[in-house]
């Protein structure tokens, strides 16, 4: 074998694609490539989902307002998002995925954590592994690119495959590990953000070398659970295996408004129609919500959720607005909001697992009227509600 256990106790890959949503967009629109595209809400309220690789020199990123967005970069093409495309084309690269490793555990709809331990027999060492995923996944998708990183960890395989996007490959072998980490700013540490960030330059550490250096007592008492979980990251301590059979952890559907909105009568109609949106799609999923949770942005940009959990989990619109309605008076309703959402977390396969002992008969009195709905809706095309702006379903 080319590689000794040492280099290579496990081998992790970590695949994403480049610019996924918009490098679809320019796939199928072919007058679009090579020019900047901007995938997102085109409302003036709107959000960049995705920019494609000719807007980024600009400055236009994920999550900027896109009126910001086209401030930078006046000549890009606006596309508004086509979801069920790229669950199409989602579903392409997952099974290249799943060509090479049963053990594919998928982060968002485009990217992925492969366990391919032991499997240089069939497939060659890693810089092979990795070029192989590469093809296959062109070949699969018409041309679409995916950026790859190979180590011996979750964390190092992910920071790998962002290092040289797009259409990278990075390959760091375990005793090369330490070196490859050594000079990364920390903002490349997982759960270093806005808040953290400050208090690291602070205490005088600038790479993710200086925080493996570190005392980790010190980390410890200034940071607490997080000083501890950064500095074993940087030690690339992260034992973490790849969990195929993990399950979404929530499902989602929020807006930006055009129009800031104030008080609950506003906002009620708001919150019902994010909870058919996520009640239709814990139906297509075939899952049952155990929680909800109900997020609102102030116009302000300060962020609030708040969420209760369900006696009864359900898919039903009518009983996720419900259990969203009933948060309402625990937020302070007389600020402007600018984005309202809805999310179902604890999601559990309805056939499987615990059954409630009693079962509420209007509750599946609703759930035969859904499917019933549902079915007239594939039948018939159009949708129970008007497509919100900006739907965002990323949290797993
Ligand atoms: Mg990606």
């Amino acid at each position: 074998m080319a590689h000794s256990s040492d280099a290579w106790p496990r081998v992790i890959v970590h695949a994403d694609m480049d610019a996924f949503y918009a490098a679809v967009e320019q796939h199928d629109h072919p007058e679009w490539r090579g020019k900047p595209v901007i995938v997102g809400g085109p409302s003036r309220r709107g959000v960049v989902s995705t920019a494609s690789y000719e807007a980024r020199p600009c400055g236009v990123h994920s999550a900027m307002p896109m009126a910001v967005a086209l401030r930078r970069c006046p000549q890009a093409i606006v596309a508004p998002p086509n979801f069920e495309r790229y669950q199409e084309v989602s579903g392409q690269v997952m099974e290249v995925f799943g060509r090479f490793s049963p053990a594919v555990e998928p982060l968002s709809l485009d990217e992925a954590f492969l366990d391919l331990t032991g499997a240089e027999r069939l497939f060659g060492p890693p810089e092979e592994i990795g070029r192989r995923i590469k093809r296959e996944v062109r070949e699969a998708t018409d041309g679409l690119t995916v950026s790859v990183g190979i180590s011996t960890t979750k964390f190092v395989a992910k920071v790998a495959s962002d290092l040289h996007k797009p259409d990278g490959l990075t390959i760091v072998p375990g005793d090369r590990v330490a070196e490859f980490l050594a000079p990364l700013p920390v903002s490349r540490l997982w759960g270093v953000g806005e808040k953290t960030l400050p208090e690291l330059e602070r205490m005088g550490l600038r790479t993710i070398g200086d925080v493996a250096r570190a005392d980790r007592a010190r980390l410890v008492r200034d940071l607490g659970a997080l000083g501890e979980h950064i500095h074993r990251l940087a030690l690339a301590d992260d034992p973490r295996d790849v969990e195929p059979g993990r399950e979404r952890k929530s499902l989602g559907s929020e807006m930006t408004l055009e129009e800031d909105v104030v008080g609950e009568a506003a906002i009620r109609p708001l919150l019902r129609e994010a909870a058919a949106r996520v009640a239709r799609g814990l139906r297509d999923e075939r899952l049952v919500a155990g929680g909800v949770r109900v997020k609102l942005k102030t116009h302000d940009f300060r962020l609030w959720t708040r969420q209760a959990t369900l006696e009864t989990p359900t898919d039903n619109a009518v009983e996720l607005e419900r259990a969203a309605f009933a948060l309402l008076p625990e937020f302070d309703l007389r600020v402007a909001m600018r984005l309202v959402g809805l999310a179902a977390f604890r999601l559990a396969d309805p056939e499987s697992g615990q059954r409630p002992l009693f079962r509420d008969e209007a509750h599946e009195r609703r759930r035969r009227l859904d499917r019933a709905v549902d079915a007239l809706h594939d039948k018939f095309g159009g949708e129970v509600v008007k497509k919100p702006p900006m739907d965002t379903d990323k949290h797993r």
